[in-house]
């Protein structure tokens, strides 16, 4: 009777340790698979931003001047998943005006994609308004010569005017051209607007970078670094800047001119409706490049080949 016992005993140590040593293998590969799970988790929120949906009243009006040039899709199809993107932290209106006597296929087919999302974070607005043949570039035109997208943000601001009642929930107007580049990040910073918020933009007036100069002290905004130096009390590119809707609502005349003198546009609007010292430094205070002002190269000589496609 001795034996079997002894065999009984020395089999379940055995078994024992066999248990223990699966046991000990698999909660080791447990800890690994929870250390890569939050390294993952980490990452996502890194970049390009958590994409958790969060509730913010607030809307911002993204005003898109666009006109016909063979990269007019690839910029517009950008901008596009810049803001389907944005709209997950912030509701989005994306108002296009067509620099076109009529409305073409091209944008309708485009933004035909944002009724098929049926996302009501993301909605838009389609308008045209053509530019007086007087003010539109010629050819051999430098860009610099004629300003540019001003018909169009004027009928963006006519329907603004006309179609939004005041002292309704926040709303920020943001001049968002078709060819920039845009970090999802800055939608969030633009949400913070109260009256008019500034921050700085990359790759523009020959510098790497134009910005807000703040006081530490203050946090008001005391000049600017731009590159060219002027008289300007506002040296912002387009990009630069968000405003309360609430303004524009004030201001009912307040538009962009083409009276303004080269380079002055921005300054010239903004006077009419704030005063510097009023401005915010949005973007960490003015530390964060979340825009850059980049330009497409307009292909030259393309080769046409025929495609169907009809979007
Ligand atoms: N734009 C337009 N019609 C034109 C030229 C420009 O509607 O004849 C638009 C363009 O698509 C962009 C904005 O106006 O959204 C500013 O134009 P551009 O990028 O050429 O100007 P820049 O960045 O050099 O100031
Ligand atoms: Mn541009």
């Amino acid at each position: 009777m001795k034996k079997p016992r002894i065999l009984v005993g020395a089999t379940s140590i055995v078994f024992f340790i066999i248990i223990w040593k699966l046991y000990g293998i698999e909660s080791v590969s447990g800890v690994e698979e929870l250390k890569q799970e939050l390294e993952y988790q980490e990452n996502i929120n890194r970049f390009p931003l958590s994409l958790e949906r969060i509730v913010n009243p607030v809307t911002i009006y993204c005003v898109t001047p666009t006109y016909w040039r063979l990269v007019q899709k690839a910029e517009l199809i950008q901008v596009l998943q810049t803001l389907t993107l944005a709209s997950f932290k912030v509701n989005i209106k994306w108002i296009v005006i067509e620099d076109s006597e009529q409305k073409t296929s091209l944008v309708t087919n485009l933004l035909k994609r944002i009724d098929d999302a049926g996302d009501s974070r993301l909605s838009y607005v389609h308008l045209n308004a053509k530019t007086p043949p007087f003010q539109q570039l010629k050819a051999k035109d430098p860009r610099w010569k004629k300003h540019r997208g001003v018909e169009q943000r004027n009928a963006a601001l006519k329907w603004i005017r006309e179609n939004i009642k005041p002292h309704g929930s926040k709303k920020i107007i943001f001049f968002m051209d078709d060819d920039n580049t845009y970090d999802v990040r800055l939608f969030e910073e633009i949400a913070k607007v109260d009256k008019v918020g500034v921050w700085p933009v990359g790759l523009v007036g020959g510098l790497n970078l134009e910005t807000p100069i703040v006081d530490p002290k203050t946090g008001e905004v005391l000049k600017f670094k731009s590159g060219w130096q002027s008289k300007r009390v506002f040296s912002l590119d387009m990009a630069a800047f968000g405003i309360n809707i609430e303004l524009i609502l004030n201001k009912t005349i307040t538009v962009f001119s083409y009276r303004s003198e080269v380079g002055y546009l921005e300054n010239d609007f903004l006077s009419e409706l704030i005063e510097k010292r009023q401005l915010e430094p949005l973007a960490n205070n003015c530390t964060k490049v979340y825009v850059w002002h980049t330009r497409t190269m307009n292909p030259e000589a393309l080769k046409k080949i025929e495609l169907h496609d009809e979007e």
